[in-house]
């Protein structure tokens, strides 16, 4: 958790931000959330009834505050999002919890902040098509779950083969690394699964989680990706998106490194290369 203070904090100090680039989000509201999540496991959440194994598989306990960050945080890459669609991009310093399906939270996510995003533009904003370009090194399977089937939402989760979850869900495009990837390798993929993301689903946003996991000393990834190569990462993506005129939302996700300082200087150089590359 310490992570998301610190990223706001060197992002200020970097000098490249403003105190007004940042805000805080609206909680997300009950027929958001219902979007992507069935109404019973809203109310179980909402009123503290999990039972003992649900709350288990979420992996922290329940409080009214953490009902209210699970809120915030989705409702972040939602504001994200309708930000995107104006300036063409934006980002949650926070979110990416693509563990959460539909009636039930797992790994540390209690709802998909990715999937109700991308209802709430297609709802609000008569979106048709919305691509999911997952990167944190663990396989987005909640989000694959609530969108199977569903040919208006695509999801593309590049993640190491050997990590958790490991009853894995299939999206509309997986790649599977094995333990140890690294820069090179990573990315000769990534490229390939960008470009059929792009050309199969042909989004009018795209929602990117950026997970700082792959890093070689995380302590939760199995692949070897160096800042500098996350830092390429970040490019290929947000410059494939630029290129092709998509905006795009954000969203943090993973990052566990060994020493929390280089998750959030992960985090912090895809933010500033978004202001970079992406600023319409
Ligand atoms: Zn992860």
């Amino acid at each position: 958790m310490g992570k998301y203070v610190r990223l706001r904090a060197r992002l200020l100090a970097c000098g490249e931000f403003g105190e007004d680039d940042f805000r805080v989000p609206e909680a997300a509201a009950d027929g958001e959330i219902t979007r992507a999540h069935c109404p019973g496991y809203l109310g179980r959440v909402v009123r503290g009834e999990l039972d003992a194994s649900e709350v288990r598989a979420i992996g922290f306990p329940w409080s009214d505050r953490m009902v209210e960050r699970s809120r915030r945080s989705a409702g972040a890459t939602l504001a994200a999002a309708r930000e995107a669609l104006t300036r063409g991009w934006s980002a949650n310093l926070a979110g990416g919890t693509h563990h959460a399906h539909r009636d039930r939270g797992e790994g540390f996510c209690v709802f998909n902040d990715a999937a109700i995003a991308a209802r709430a533009m297609q709802a609000e904003a008569g979106l048709q098509r919305v691509a999911i370009v997952d990167c944190d090194v663990h396989q987005g399977n909640g989000t694959a779950s609530i969108f199977a089937g569903d040919d208006s939402v695509f999801t593309f989760s590049i993640h190491g083969a050997r990590n958790f979850p490991f009853a894995k869900i299939a999206s509309d495009l997986d790649i599977d690394l094995p333990d140890g990837t690294g820069d090179d390798e990573y990315l000769w993929h990534l490229e390939r699964g960008l470009d059929e993301t792009l050309e199969r689903s042909r989004p009018q946003l795209a929602i990117y989680l950026a997970g700082a996991d792959p890093y070689e000393d995380d302590r939760l990834g199995r692949l070897k990706l160096t800042k500098a190569g996350l830092a390429r990462r970040d490019e290929l993506v947000l410059d494939t998106l630029a290129a092709r005129g998509i905006p795009v939302a954000i969203a943090m996700a993973g990052g566990y490194a060994r020493d929390i300082e280089d998750s959030v200087e992960i985090h912090a150089n895809t933010i500033r290369t978004a202001r970079a590359r992406c600023s319409a």
